[in-house]
């Protein structure tokens, strides 16, 4: 659907490069819709930063995040985009558009902080969007993780009423028992296996029992990197709650992807 926008990844920058993009502002969030099957509409859309860099042009997450992570800038890089999310939702809401939700991708050092939630109930309280419309996405792997500050991190987000989902579901080797003690309300089945789905037995049977185990556990799900009709058709039979992917709407600045919005008042 629609042409993608001119985006490249390159070698992983250093240091200083991405910490000198940082203080010229050249990180822009995009957006990418979440399609509510049920209602047949959209429900919100996952907030995925890129770098407008002004010889190399727009650059992928993948290529950063990880020096973000390693090197710690992505404290300040998940600050900027959290702020800028909320900002963004609520701008949208301001302007008459359907109330969503506004998911933003959360790193394990950011949420190991002491003071994460206090940072992030301070970003609400500016922004004046409601918890809510918010919701953290936390890795497989992170979200079951058993560290004291991790457990009570999340409990305190979810006093806040912020949901958290986890992300990547299936990929990491986590205890499922521990996602009964989780305080999440949703699993995002990886892309990897949505795409091998209507091709590999296998992986239809672990998106099919992903499914199954969220509903019983009362989690709604949400498949990634859905990109043919073929792979749309399937999850829906199979109860997917959310689709997300490029057959959809590819992730895309906010003024592209308010264009995309239905319902608009404006
Ligand atoms: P993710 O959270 O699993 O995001 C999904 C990735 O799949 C995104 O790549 C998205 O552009 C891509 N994608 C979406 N639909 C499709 C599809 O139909 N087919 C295919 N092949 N890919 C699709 P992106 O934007 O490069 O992000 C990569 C990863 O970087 C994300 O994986 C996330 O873990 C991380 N990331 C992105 N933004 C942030 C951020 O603001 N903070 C943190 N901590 N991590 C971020
Ligand atoms: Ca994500
Ligand atoms: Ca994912
Ligand atoms: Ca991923």
């Amino acid at each position: 659907m629609g042409t993608a926008p001119a985006t490249h990844s390159l070698t992983a920058p250093t240091v200083n490069a991405l910490a000198d993009g940082l203080n010229k502002g050249e990180f822009v969030p995009f957006y990418q819709p979440l399609w509510d099957v049920q209602h047949q509409c959209w429900e919100g859309a996952e907030t995925l930063i890129r770098w407008q860099h002004p010889t190399e042009g727009l650059i992928q997450s993948d290529t950063f995040i990880p020096v973000a992570e390693q090197s710690g800038l992505i404290l300040e890089l998940g600050a900027f985009v959290l702020r800028a999310a909320c900002q963004q939702m609520m701008h949208w809401r301001q302007r008459g558009l359907p109330e969503g939700i506004i998911a933003v991708n959360v790193s394990a050092l950011q949420i190991h902080q002491p003071d994460f939630v206090e940072d992030l109930a301070r970003i609400l309280r500016d922004t004046g969007l409601p918890a809510p419309a918010l919701e953290l996405e936390l890795t497989e792997t992170l979200a079951l993780e058993d560290t004291p500050i991790l457990i009570e991190n999340l409990h305190r987000c979810q006093a806040l009423g912020i949901r958290l989902s986890i992300d990547d579901f299936g990929t990491g080797s986590s205890s499922l028992a521990r996602l009964q003690c989780c305080p999440v309300t949703r699993l995002k089945i990886d892309k990897t296996f949505v795409t091998h789905m209507t091709t590999e037995p296998k992986d239809r049977a672990i998106t099919e029992s992903v499914i199954t185990l969220g509903h019983n556990l009362n989690l709604s799900i949400v498949a990634e990197g859905v990109e043919t009709a073929t792979q749309q058709q399937l999850l829906e039979k199979l109860g997917c709650d959310v689709l997300q992917g490029y057959r959809l709407a590819r992730p895309a600045d906010a003024e592209t992807t308010e264009a995309l919005w239905p319902g608009r008042s404006v």
